[in-house]
């Protein structure tokens, strides 16, 4: 089995940044939001052969969860352009 860790990162960080920074409720933007930060971002694939502390160490590197956070606000920018629960 084959599994796209970047995508996991990408929903646990989008849930912390979205608790944080209220992001968006729009469940239409979340999935947006999502896939344009996903497009922006290498995604990993990880088979199921490769060792939990690898996977681990992947998702819990600082670097690369800045740049995570990184591109859902510029998705964000982009997908809530419209989004009326945006706006202030
Ligand atoms: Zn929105």
């Amino acid at each position: 089995m084959v599994k796209n860790y970047m995508e996991i990162l990408v929903d646990e960080i989008f849930q912390e940044v979205n608790i944080k920074y209220k992001v968006c409720d729009n469940k239409k933007c979340i999935n947006d939001i999502k896939s344009v930060a996903l497009n922006n971002l290498e995604p990993k694939y990880f088979t199921s052969a490769v060792s939990e502390g690898e996977k681990k160490a992947f998702l819990l590197d600082k670097q690369r969860r800045i740049s995570v956070v990184a591109s859902i606000i510029e998705a964000k920018k982009i997908i809530c352009k419209n989004c009326r629960k945006n706006e202030d």
